[in-house]
């Protein structure tokens, strides 16, 4: 395989990576000292704090914004609580817009509690991101919808392939004009055996607007909270990459890793070398 290797300046850190253990904007100077050219910050550590000071912090150290974390889930047993989900997500992508992320990350949620009807809950979110996409155009930000790995189906998200998130954008905006596309995650994708032909024709209609790296742990002892660092895992991160580059992605690439076991566990700043010393190895 002949790929350029990664240059820092091309990848960002995920805030979670390092366990949310600090105040963001001490995590943002950890980052940019570190060298990456970019950060994916989540909504609680934002919201805890002014984000204009944070947008103004962010833009002094001339880093990118690669997704803001993360949508309110869609899916609700009323229609009061789906509106109110879909205001809070009108909220945060106007944080977004201010901290100039380049896209809002929609984690589309699960089914609603007492709920066995997964059509009900697809239609929901479909309908969710649907309200959001004129907002979305209005302040800037585009809509990335992430599929989740079907193990999260019930409570995270019904949204499970790159061909299901790709539908879904082709249907709700077929003028194409940039705000509606994907976050590729391959934690969450890397099993599927339509991978590649679902990755070429997302790229080819250029809904690819990020792209996630971590790595499959065998075993995997936690649903959520046990991803590995790239390299220690199944998953073959170059030929992922490869193909994502292949379909016309130029964009970043974000680690983002859950581990409270291992990696939260470190000292940040170790994390931070391990991420780059990966990614520029075996990504
Ligand atoms: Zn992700």
């Amino acid at each position: 395989m002949n790929m350029e290797p990664l240059h820092l300046t091309r990848c960002s850190i995920n805030t979670a990576t390092l366990g949310h253990r600090e105040p963001i904007d001490v995590t943002i100077d950890r980052i940019a000292k570190a060298g990456f050219g970019g950060l994916a910050p989540w909504r609680h550590e934002i919201e805890a704090t002014d984000v204009r000071r944070i947008a103004r912090q962010i833009r002094a150290l001339e880093l990118k914004v690669t997704g803001y974390c993360r949508s309110t889930y869609f899916p609700a047993s009323t229609q009061a609580q789906r509106v109110a989900n879909i205001q809070s997500n009108v909220q945060a992508l106007n944080d977004a817009a201010e901290l100039g992320a380049e896209c809002f990350v929609m984690v589309v949620g699960g089914l609603p509690e007492g709920s066995r009807d997964l059509c009900a809950a697809r239609s929901q979110v479909k309908d969710g991101i649907g309200a959001l996409l004129e907002q979305a155009r209005k302040v800037g930000v585009p809509l990335a919808i992430e599929p989740l790995h079907p193990m999260y189906a019930g409570e995270r998200s019904v949204v499970n392939t790159i061909d299901q998130a790709h539908a879904i954008a082709r249907e709700l905006d077929p003028y194409h004009d940039g705000f509606l596309g994907i976050a590729l995650d391959v934690y969450h994708c890397w099993w599927d055996p339509q991978l590649e032909g679902a990755i070429g024709s997302a790229g080819k209609d250029k809904r690819i607007l990020a792209y996630h790296v971590s790595d499959w742990l065998v075993p995997t002892t936690d649903l959520l909270l046990d991803r590995g660092m790239m390299g220690d895992g199944v998953i073959d991160l170059k030929g992922f990459r490869q193909r994502v580059e292949n379909a016309g992605y130029a964009g970043m690439v974000e680690v983002e890793i859950f581990s409270r076991d291992n990696w939260w566990k470190r000292p940040p700043d170790e994390v931070l070398q391990t991420c780059a010393a990966r990614l520029q190895s075996v990504c």
